[in-house]
């Protein structure tokens, strides 16, 4: 622990805070605050701030919707945005039942179970993060487009860039608030970025992943700019990944290393990847959670397709990045932000913890470019693909016993049902595609 109730206080009043945002995570991935104000702050530290869960998309019934927020101290952060004088800071909260029972609706609680599951095996989970996005304009009503006039490329640096200056802002206002920004870039796409933050313990990473979106949106539109996180927001470039970067250490010291062992990794890191590529069809609803979502999973623009691992290229789904020592990690590539972070750490470490229980070996790697790979190939390698849609996500998510019983029945629940909605509604749409390619010629 980081910070007492004391400490909190102290910070408070030494930092003329005024407001306190008590922050929680909805099942959608989506960010919710309630605001309280200094004269609340010592009962808020005391758990006994409540809230109508009723309101909260997928939560609970009127019947039983007074909740509680937890603070969890640790995540006590000043807004380095808000006004210098009657500061404002938030706290990201546990979300708890009446009856003083965690929330299992709660995505955060779904991520801490996995992760006391994983410290009873002697592991904490480590997860870094590539976060992509688009800058965009907006139009004169001040509505997000999915307009820009920036055309740089990969690693491009511009001189009338106004992305390169958001850019600029936005590493420094997560290093204010206490990241520590490794790299920052310009991405394959025009108006396309990506900010990459050290690795840290998952927890602490899915919060970091709900800030730097807060943060990042935010200081875009200090800039004139709307920051998305859609996955694929324009057909023919690229798409927006959120690639995770994931290890496993024990009494610190990273356990997937190995140099005696094949291509440098040990055994609990070839099941580990085994665990992810058994569960990868079940787990896409959740990494991949938008109709939206599985646009980006297109050959062609960098994003992944068939389940397959690689320590050589980057086609596959699972890459092993050159490093080793303390850096051996596996890079999942086919989550994308849109994810709720909670629920996609909390569904990885399942998977990779189910592949060293049960010792699953992963397939032999994939070493060509799967992309370039014959149909007839990819089968007697048995490679298989990723889930196209969105609705043949939900079903493999709903054949895979093992992924539902992470989630718990709750939320396995009211997130089928969610996304069983959203697949209705948009496959009654006509889109412009089918009345361009079918109405003058039929
Ligand atoms: N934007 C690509 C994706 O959709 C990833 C590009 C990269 O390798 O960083 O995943
Ligand atoms: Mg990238
Ligand atoms: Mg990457």
């Amino acid at each position: 622990m980081k910070y007492t109730k004391q400490d909190i206080i102290r910070m408070a009043d030494e930092e003329d805070v005024e407001f306190i945002r008590l922050q929680f995570t909805d099942m959608f991935g989506t960010l919710k605050n309630v605001a309280i104000t200094r004269s609340q702050l010592e009962k808020a530290l005391n758990n006994q701030c409540m809230f109508d869960g009723s309101s909260i998309e997928g939560f609970v019934r009127i019947e039983e919707s007074d909740m509680y927020l937890y603070p969890d101290l640790d995540t006590f952060t000043i807004f380095p945005w808000r006004p210098q004088q009657g500061k404002v800071a938030r706290i990201i909260c546990d979300v708890y039942c009446a009856d003083g029972t965690p929330f299992e609706g709660d995505p955060r609680y779904v991520l801490r179970k996995e992760i006391t599951r994983a410290a009873k095996m002697g592991y904490t989970f480590d997860v870094g993060p590539e976060c992509e996005f688009f800058l965009f304009h907006t139009d004169d009503n001040g509505q997000p487009t999915t307009v820009s006039h920036e055309k740089a490329g990969y690693f491009d640096l511009g001189p009338v860039d106004l992305g390169e200056n958001a850019r600029r802002d936005m590493v420094l206002t997560l290093e204010d608030m206490g990241f520590e920004i490794e790299a920052s870039h310009h991405e394959v796409a025009p108006a396309q970025h990506e900010i990459d933050f050290r690795y840290d313990e998952a927890l602490a990473t899915a919060d970091k992943i709900m800030t730097f979106k807060l943060a990042v949106k935010t200081i875009a539109k200090r800039h004139g700019l709307f920051a998305s996180f859609m996955p694929k927001p324009k057909y023919g470039i690229n798409g927006s990944g959120m690639h995770i970067n994931m290890s496993l250490s024990q009494n610190g010291k990273n356990i997937f290393d190995d140099p005696s062992g094949e291509l440098g990794l040990s055994k609990e890191a070839y099941y580990f990847i085994g665990g992810i590529m058994k569960h990868m069809k079940g787990m896409s609803a959740i990494t991949n959670p938008l109709v939206n979502s599985y646009k980006r999973l297109v050959p062609g623009y960098e994003a992944p397709i068939y389940i397959a691992w690689s320590a050589t290229n980057r086609s596959p789904l699972i890459r092993i990045p050159a490093s080793r020592g303390a850096g051996t990690r596996v890079e999942l590539r086919c989550p994308d932000p849109a994810a709720n972070p909670y629920l996609a750490l909390a569904v990885c470490l399942a998977a990779g913890l189910d592949g060293i229980e049960n010792k699953i070996m992963p397939p032999e790697e994939v070493r060509e470019n799967v992309f370039e790979m014959r149909l007839s190939r990819k089968a007697e390698k048995g490679i298989e693909s990723l889930p196209g849609d969105l609705m043949e996500a939900i079903e493999e998510f709903e054949h895979d016993d093992y992924i539902k019983g992470v989630l718990g029945p709750h939320i396995t629940e009211k997130y089928a049902e969610a996304k069983k909605a959203e697949w209705a509604d948009y496959r009654a749409q006509v889109t412009q595609w089918e009345i361009d390619e079918y109405l003058y010629k039929i």
